[in-house]
């Protein structure tokens, strides 16, 4: 355990936790302790809001700067994550199991690549314009910063979701209390001493791992002005009650049940769509709230998406994460093994056909590890079709037409991503354009940092990412003259 795992980043600097209490992530490819670090409680939290606060309403301080000052130390920010790209990849893949190319990929890069072109628009966006007054006189108008920001995220992509809230918020000026999950808690180390020899002004970035009650102590502090939260439906709502009551702007990202329509002209070969549809429904473990999980398949080719489906999910190498070669790894903790196994089993009762997977695969005995799972036959209205499962498990559905297949897309309490598979991309816009999800991607799915990533109905309210992200640390101030 280094000096650094045994404080907090808070105010600039590594300060000693105000109790003894632990966080344990265990490698779940091993089950295996990894190394502990303290555990935030309401008095950790509460110095994070001081200094956060410290540093946002100092005169002359951070929120007060010229946009391009904040974006040099932005870049520099993001520089010194991919200088500690292999630590954060290990330490991701270390503590929730998601495969280590895919880390590679998506827990960095693409987080220093959504700072960098935030640091972009900060220096691009026109934060105050002047309008002729109706009135006579003129009107300034100053998009200004909405203050310090409780950031909380869950453990699947720690880092860029994390980053996702993070950068917009130092575009504009604002400063974070970042509350890690405790399942992925490591990588925020790795984050802490990015930002500190990246030279962030103390107090603009604080990091507090721990669990539920430290967050929920973090988004009713009267010192935060704003709420940015990334994590399960359940929990979303309860934070946007509190929101509610204390008239305090939050923004949720929450789960999802995405459909992924096959049209009847997809050309249904491995070779040709195989990769990105494993990418559009695996990923990390099938721990991805975007995921299209329910696999809407036309009935005149019903078999032929089923044995496509199933052939690609047998043949996913499942394995230790921190392994090149896999494709699937563990699930994050025991307790969210049993939860899919629970799921499997109810499908299974509810008369769906397990046509691959299911179990524990042959040769992994140890580690929380699950099949790449497919249902066929069935319901639409079914838990297996409507609830969120978080692991390696699809269904496939039977459509009649394609006004069926969008109004089965849009059944659903959950509206944040969606695919359409088609050889006709025009074709597969139409179809898109008609599903009601925050996002949607024809033949392919990855969110695009310039474009707004969130959901509608139960995946949540508002959005990150885009210009559209940034908006939500910004508030309109009004000068009349
Ligand atoms: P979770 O809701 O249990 O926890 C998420 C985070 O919130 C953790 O840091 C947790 O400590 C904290 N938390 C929990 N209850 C809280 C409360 N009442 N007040 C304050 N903080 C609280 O979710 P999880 O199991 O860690 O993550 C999985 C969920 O996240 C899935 O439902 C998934 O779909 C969702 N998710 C959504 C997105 C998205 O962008 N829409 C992205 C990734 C994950």
């Amino acid at each position: 355990m280094s000096y650094r795992h045994e404080h907090f980043y808070i105010g600039g600097t590594w300060v000693r936790p105000s109790t003894e209490r632990l966080i344990t992530p265990i490698n779940p490819s091993t089950e295996e302790p990894l190394v502990s670090v303290p555990e935030a409680v309401e008095e950790d939290v509460d110095a994070a809001v001081r200094a956060a606060r410290a540093a946002f309403d100092a005169p002359g301080g951070w929120a007060t700067w010229e946009p391009g000052r904040r974006a040099e130390v932005v870049e520099r920010f993001a520089a010194e994550l991919d200088a500690r790209a292999e630590a954060i990849a290990t330490a991701v893949s270390s503590q929730n199991g998601m495969p280590i190319a895919v880390a590679r990929q998506l827990e960095v890069g693409y987080p220093s690549s959504v700072l960098r072109y935030y640091a972009d628009l900060a220096r691009t966006t026109e934060f105050t314009k002047t309008r002729a007054g109706l009135l006579g006189g003129s009107v300034e108008v100053r998009n200004v910063p909405v203050g310090v920001v409780g950031a909380i995220v869950p453990w699947n992509y720690p880092q860029a979701l994390s980053v996702f809230k993070i950068a917009p918020a130092m575009a504009t000026g604002c400063t974070v209390v970042l509350k890690p999950s405790p399942e992925a808690v490591l990588d925020s180390f790795v984050m802490a001493e990015a930002a500190e020899a990246a030279g962030v002004p103390a107090g603009v970035l604080n990091i507090v791992p721990g669990g539920r009650d430290a967050g929920a102590h973090l988004v009713s502090h009267p010192g935060v002005d704003k709420v940015a939260f990334t994590g399960s439906t359940p929990a979303g709502r309860a934070i946007a009650e509190v929101c509610g009551r204390l008239l305090r702007p939050v923004t949720l990202e929450l789960g999802g049940k995405s459909a992924g329509i096959v049209l009847d002209d997809a050309v249904l070969e491995p070779a040709v769509i195989g990769e990105d549809l494993v990418r559009a429904t695996f990923t990390n473990n099938g721990q991805t709230c975007f995921l299209s999980t329910r696999i809407l398949a036309p009935r005149s080719r019903y078999t032929e998406v089923v044995d496509l489906v199933t052939e690609l999910a047998r043949s996913l190498p499942v394995g230790d994460a921190l392994d090149e070669r896999t494709l699937v790894g563990p699930l994050v903790t025991a307790q969210q093994r049993e939860r899919v196994a629970g799921y499997i089993a109810k499908g299974r009762a509810e008369g769906a056909r397990v046509t691959t997977g299911g179990g524990r695969p042959v040769g992994l005995e140890r580690g929380w590890f699950m099949e790449p799972t497919v249902f066929a036959d069935v319901d639409n209205r079914s838990v297996l079709a409507q609830e969120e499962i978080f692991g390696p498990v699809l269904c496939v559905l039977p459509y009649n037409d394609v006004d069926d297949a969008v109004s089965m897309a849009n059944d659903s309490d959950f509206g944040l991503g969606g695919t359409v598979w088609t050889a006709d991309p025009e074709r597969g816009a139409a179809v898109a354009r008609r599903v009601r999800t925050g996002t949607i991607g024809v033949n392919r799915y990855l969110p695009d940092p310039v474009a707004p990533f969130g959901g509608v109905k139960a995946s949540g309210l508002g959005r990150e990412l885009g210009p559209e992200g940034m908006q939500a640390y910004l508030q309109p101030q009004s000068l009349y003259r």
